[in-house]
């Protein structure tokens, strides 16, 4: 049977770390990063997903800066909102929550966030740093997949590692983050043919397709990291990309869905709200801009 990676524990643990260091923060500084989380409009996937990150952060230790426009709002005004945030010095990090309401384009107006704020790593200019290896921020939910397959042990050197999907928030970045690990990578996607040749060759694979239940034991090689980023709502519950049951007669390790990849993309986002306070306290690191 295979080891159930619990993502639960580890991002409580990393959040207890970052609560930790952000007390320490305070005292030597005497000031709490700020977290500043935009809502537009009403989803209530999104709403749950901010309140869940507001009350994190404000757990960690640190001030929550949200702000909420209703779905009449304009691009115009969301961009004013973003200016506004990006030269208020008491906000260390932006998060623009995704998806935006109708036809509001989300790419320029991330890229009004400065890359010292961009604790969500969406920026061009962060997308820029990862492509060439460069310091910046990083996507949190990709930094969440590289934590917990570290929690494994398993090398990442020389191993070989498939990602599926190639999305700019998740399958893109995660597959880059290998390669800088030194993992001989393959990235699938809805155009590749026979999926399970290409996966079953994985000693990692990192299941980020958005189709419930597209990888089964078929897919899966015997004593892999099985890293499943996947969320559908279905009326069981929350299920993921991998099926579970039957996958986790193959893996060496797998994770829950819910309980695995989730709970990290917060503690990441936490991480990286930490660094960028730490940034502005020490600002000859010239790329924060
Ligand atoms: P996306 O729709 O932008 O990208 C999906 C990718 O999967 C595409 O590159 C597509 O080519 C590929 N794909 C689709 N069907 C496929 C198939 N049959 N075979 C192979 N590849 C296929 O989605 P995304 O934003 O990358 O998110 C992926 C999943 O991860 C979603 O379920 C999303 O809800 C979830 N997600 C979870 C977290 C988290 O914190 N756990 C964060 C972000 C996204």
């Amino acid at each position: 049977m295979p080891v159930i990676i619990d993502g639960a524990r580890i991002a409580r643990e990393l959040r207890a770390r970052v609560a930790a260091e952000v007390a320490e923060f305070v005292a030597e500084h005497g000031w709490a990063p700020g977290l500043a989380t935009v809502l537009v409009g009403e989803d209530p996937a999104s709403e749950v997903y901010v309140r869940n990150k507001r009350r994190l952060a404000g757990e960690a230790g640190m001030k929550d800066l949200h702000r909420h426009l209703d779905a009449s709002a304009s691009t115009d005004d969301v961009a004013d909102v973003i200016r506004v945030l990006a030269e208020d010095d008491a906000v260390s990090g932006i998060l623009l929550q995704l998806p935006l309401p109708g036809s509001m384009s989300s790419a320029s107006l991330i890229d009004l966030i400065p890359p010292g704020k961009d604790v969500d790593g969406l920026t061009t200019a962060s997308a820029g740093r990862l492509a060439r290896g460069a310091e910046g921020f990083r996507p949190c939910t990709p930094s969440g997949v590289m934590a917990l397959i570290d929690s494994t042990g398993v090398e990442l050197n020389g191993a070989v590692a498939v990602v599926v999907g190639r999305s700019e928030l998740v399958g893109g970045p995660t597959a880059r983050l290998l390669l800088d690990r030194n993992a001989t990578v393959t990235i699938a996607h809805s155009h590749t043919r026979d999926l399970a040749a290409v996966t079953s060759r994985a000693d990692v694979l990192v299941v980020a397709a958005g189709r419930a239940g597209l990888i089964g034991g078929e897919h899966v090689k015997p004593g892999a990291v099985v890293i499943d980023v996947g969320i559908a709502r279905t009326p069981d519950g929350l299920v993921g990309d991998v099926r579970f049951e039957e996958v986790r007669r193959t893996a060496g390790w797998i994770t829950p869905v819910p309980g695995g990849v989730g709970p990290m993309t917060i503690a990441m986002l936490l991480q990286n709200t930490l660094r960028a306070a730490r940034l502005r306290e020490h600002p000859d690191a010239g790329w924060a801009g």
